[in-house]
């Protein structure tokens, strides 16, 4: 027998992937393997799906995380695969495991947070299913997606000198994890104590509790004409994320340490905790912001945008995947995740 810890969760997608037939519906257009699958849909568009879960107690814990928040979460990190196609939502259905502890009130402020989510993006709540759960609670959302079909974005269609960008700032999401699960722990050791989570913490805090999709760069790519040669959204930290995307598209890459956008609080949090903010950057997750590849000349449209930041280049050698440093060293880049929930 093979523990599925050898293979890993890439080693057993791909498994499935590659043991899955070839379609049978000419409405298929791609499958396994992207941030959605794609399907036709009309003369101009095509549809895109995608599916998340969240489980209490692997990615999310109860005792810090309020529950509206966490409905607007689930919704979010769906969208996101979406926008990572260069799309955007639709329609989304919820499907709940509930365990006997949860009141009518708790799924109320569930869905609170759910219909925040889906007023934001402007998808439409339209099914799913509810079921009891002995193991804690389940939230596994599907949402339907539309895209241009001249606008579509793969993971596998990067090009050797493609500048490398990122949305947002990155590891905040990471840190706002640790700040969390230390005064649990605080809290745990001490009842009676107050929280000293601090109004300055409340960036991190948003960034891992409450996260959004950055829905807002697809609108403006299009307002732009600028259409990414490649793009993926960072859920499991940027190593991992431009690993894929230069495996699916067969080139290399160089990053530079300097130019990784991260936050002046997530800077000052990974001080407090020991840590390096650039290792919360790489490897943290949870982000949900885009990482996408462009055109050099398409570069230049981009190149003063406030929330966007170019963080390197793609090579023609696939087997180049490097963090350049500021002394002019290089290291590899290796997709450590350790923060990671692997949704
Ligand atoms: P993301 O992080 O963007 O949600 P994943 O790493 O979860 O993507 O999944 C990568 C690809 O593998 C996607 O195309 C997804 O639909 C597919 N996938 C993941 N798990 C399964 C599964 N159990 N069966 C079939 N396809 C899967
Ligand atoms: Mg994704």
């Amino acid at each position: 027998m093979t523990t599925i810890d050898s293979i890993g969760e890439f080693g057993l997608i791909d498994r499935i992937r590659t043991a899955t037939e070839t379609p049978q519906q000419p409405g298929t257009i791609r499958g396994i393997g992207d941030d959605a699958a794609v399907f036709a849909l009309n003369d101009t568009e095509y549809g895109l799906i995608s599916t998340d879960m969240l489980l209490e107690g692997i990615h999310f814990d109860l005792t810090y995380t309020p529950l509206k928040h966490l409905g607007y979460k689930a919704v979010a990190v769906n969208v996101s695969d979406i926008a990572a196609m260069n799309g955007l939502p639709t329609q989304i259905t919820v499907s709940l495991g509930l365990s006997s502890r949860f009141t009518v009130e708790a799924v109320d402020e569930l869905y609170a947070g759910i219909r925040a989510a889906c007023a934001a993006y402007k998808v439409d709540l339209v099914g799913g299913d509810t079921t009891a759960s002995r193991s804690g609670l389940v939230i596994s959302v599907s949402v339907l997606g539309t895209v241009p079909k001249d606008r579509i974005t793969y993971r596998n269609t990067a090009q050797p000198n493609d500048v490398v960008c990122v949305t947002g700032d990155l590891g905040a999401a990471y840190l706002g994890l640790q700040l969390l699960e230390r005064e649990k722990q605080e809290y745990l050791a001490n009842p009676d104590m107050q929280p000293s989570l601090s109004e300055e913490r409340a960036y991190l805090m948003q960034r891992q509790l409450r996260p959004d999709a950055r829905t807002d760069i697809v609108h403006e790519l299009r307002d732009l004409d600028i259409t990414p040669t490649a793009m993926i959204d960072i859920s499991d930290g940027l190593s991992s994320e431009i690993l894929h995307l230069c495996r699916q598209s067969g080139t290399g890459v160089v990053l530079f340490d300097e130019n990784i956008p991260i936050d002046d609080q997530a800077h000052l949090a990974a001080t407090e905790f020991g840590i390096s903010a650039l290792t919360a950057a790489l490897n943290g997750g949870e982000d949900y912001e885009l990482l996408f590849t462009v055109r050099p000349q398409a570069f230049e449209a981009l190149k003063n945008h406030a929330r966007i930041t170019a963080i390197g280049y793609l090579t023609a050698d696939p087997a180049q995947t490097i963090l350049a440093t500021r002394a002019g060293q290089q290291t590899r880049l290796r997709a450590q995740g350790w923060g990671g929930t692997g949704a």
